[in-house]
C-alpha cells in the first residue's frame, strides 16, 4: 500500500522515434483504484510496465511513498519494488496447483501457510488449493492470479485489461468482486482498461490517455459533467457533438442558436455535446426533422434524428425518448434542446 507519483516520465522504445510516453504526470494516492482508458497504443501497458519496472524510462522520476523508485540515479528492479501484477490471461503455471500458483518462489513456513489460508478465503478458493488451473474457471483463475499477488502485500497491484478474456456476465460479477477485494485490503490498484463503462464502474479516478499524453485526470463524475475536450468526450461516448461559436450567450452553430446564460464565461469558438435526454420531440418544438430511425431499449427508445442544416448539409442527431412513444422511420417531427444539457468545452 503506498502512493505513486509519475512525474515529467516520457519513453521510447528502442529504435523507435516516436515517444509511447511524453510528460505523464500521475498521483495516485494510497489506497485509491484508478484506472488508464485511452484507445489502443496510447501507452497504458507502457505506462504500467514502467512502474513494474520491466521498462527504464528516458527522463522523469517514479517515487512510491517517499521514496524515489527511478530517477537520474535510481532504477529499483521489478522484484524489489513490491508490485503485484494480474495480467489478461492470468499467467498462471498449468502444472502447478493452485497453492503452488499462488505461493510460488516463496519460503514455505508457518507464516505463509496462515496467510495463505486467510488469503484463499478473501478470494472465496478456499478448499480448491489442490486444483490444476485446468480445473478451474476463467473467474476462479483469476483469483487464483489475484490471490498470487495479495499474498505478497505489494505497495500496488497492476491489473493489464484483466477482465477481456471473460464473457460479460462473469466480468460484471468479477470486477465488483475484485474491487471489494481491494478496497477490503486497502490496496493502491491501477487497472488498464479500452472499456470506459468499465473505468467508470470500478475506478475512484479515470486517467483518461491518448497517444502517449494524459487528456485528462479525475472521478467518474467530473470527467461525465466536464470532459475537458472532444477526444475525452469522443472517448467516453459523448455524441451530438459539434462546432459552434459563443458570442454574447448565444451558442451559434449550422442548425441554430441556443441561449446558454453562459455561466463560465466562455467565447468564441467551441465544441459543445448535446446529451441525448436534452432533445425532446414535441410538437411546441423550434426545430424541425425527420426520424431516420429508431431503437427500442426497454427503459428507452434511441432515435435519430436527420436534419437540414442551412448549408443543406443532413445532420443527425440522437435523442433517448419515451418507449411508449409512437415514432415512425420517415415521420416529421418538431423538437427542442434543453440548454442544461449541452456540454460545451474550447478547442
Ligand atoms: P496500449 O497498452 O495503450 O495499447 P502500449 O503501451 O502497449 O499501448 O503502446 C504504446 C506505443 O508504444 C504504441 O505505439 C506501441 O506500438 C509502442 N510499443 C509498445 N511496446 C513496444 C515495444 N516493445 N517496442 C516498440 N514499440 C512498442
Ligand atoms: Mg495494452
Amino acid at each position: 500500500m503506498s502512493s505513486i507519483e509519475l512525474k515529467n516520465i516520457s519513453k521510447r522504445y528502442k529504435g523507435e522515434k516516436r515517444y509511447a510516453l511524453s510528460n505523464v504526470d500521475l498521483q495516485i494516492k494510497d489506497g485509491e483504484i484508478v484506472t488508464l482508458l485511452g484507445p489502443s497504443g496510447c501507452g497504458k501497458t507502457t505506462t504500467l510496465r514502467l512502474i513494474a519496472g520491466f521498462e527504464k524510462p528516458e527522463s522523469g522520476t517514479i517515487r512510491f511513498g517517499n521514496e524515489y523508485i527511478v530517477d537520474d540515479n535510481t532504477f529499483i528492479p521489478p522484484q524489489k519494488r513490491g508490485v503485484g501484477m494480474v495480467f489478461q490471461d492470468y499467467a498462471l503455471f498449468p502444472h502447478l496447483t493452485v497453492y503452488e500458483n499462488i505461493s510460488f518462489g516463496m519460503k514455505k513456513d508457518k507464516d505463509l501457510s496462515s496467510k495463505m489460508q486467510s488469503v484463499l478465503h478473501l478470494v472465496k478458493l478456499s478448499g480448491l488449493e489442490k486444483r490444476y488451473p485446468s480445473e478451474l474457471s476463467g473467474g476462479q483463475q483469476q483469483r487464483v492470479a489475484l490471490a498470487r499477488a495479495l499474498i505478497r502485500s505489494p505497495k500496488v497491484i497492476l491489473f493489464d485489461e484483466p477482465f477481456s478474456n471473460l464473457d460479460t456476465d462473469l466480468r460484471t460479477t468479477m470486477r465488483g468482486e475484485i474491487v471489494s477485494i481491494i478496497k477490503k485490503t486497502k490496496s493502491t490498484a491501477i487497472f488498464v482498461t479500452h472499456d470506459q463503462k468499465e473505468a467508470m464502474a470500478i475506478s475512484d479516478r479515470v486517467i483518461v490517455m491518448n497517444n502517449g499524453f494524459v487528456e485528462q485526470i479525475g472521478t467518474p463524475k467530473e470527467i461525465f459533467e466536464k470532459p475537458k475536450n472532444k477526444f475525452v468526450a469522443e472517448f467516453i461516448g459523448f455524441s451530438n457533438i459539434f462546432k459552434g461559436k459563443i458570442n454574447n450567450n448565444i451558442l451559434s452553430c449550422d442548425f441554430t442558436d441556443i441561449n446558454i446564460e453562459n455561466k463560465e464565461n466562455m467565447s468564441g469558438q467551441v465544441y459543445f455535446s448535446i446529451k441525448p435526454s436534452g432533445i425532446r420531440i414535441n410538437d411546441e418544438g423550434n426545430l424541425s426533422g425527420v426520424v431516420r430511425s429508431t431503437s427500442y431499449f426497454g427503459d428507452y427508445l434511441e432515435v435519430f434524428i436527420s436534419y437540414i442544416t442551412k448549408d443543406k448539409e443532413i445532420l443527425d442527431l440522437v435523442c433517448y425518448e419515451d418507449p411508449s412513444k409512437d415514432l415512425k422511420v420517415g415521420d416529421s417531427v418538431r423538437f427542442s434542446i434543453d440548454k442544461d444539457k449541452i456540454v460545451i468545452w474550447k478547442e
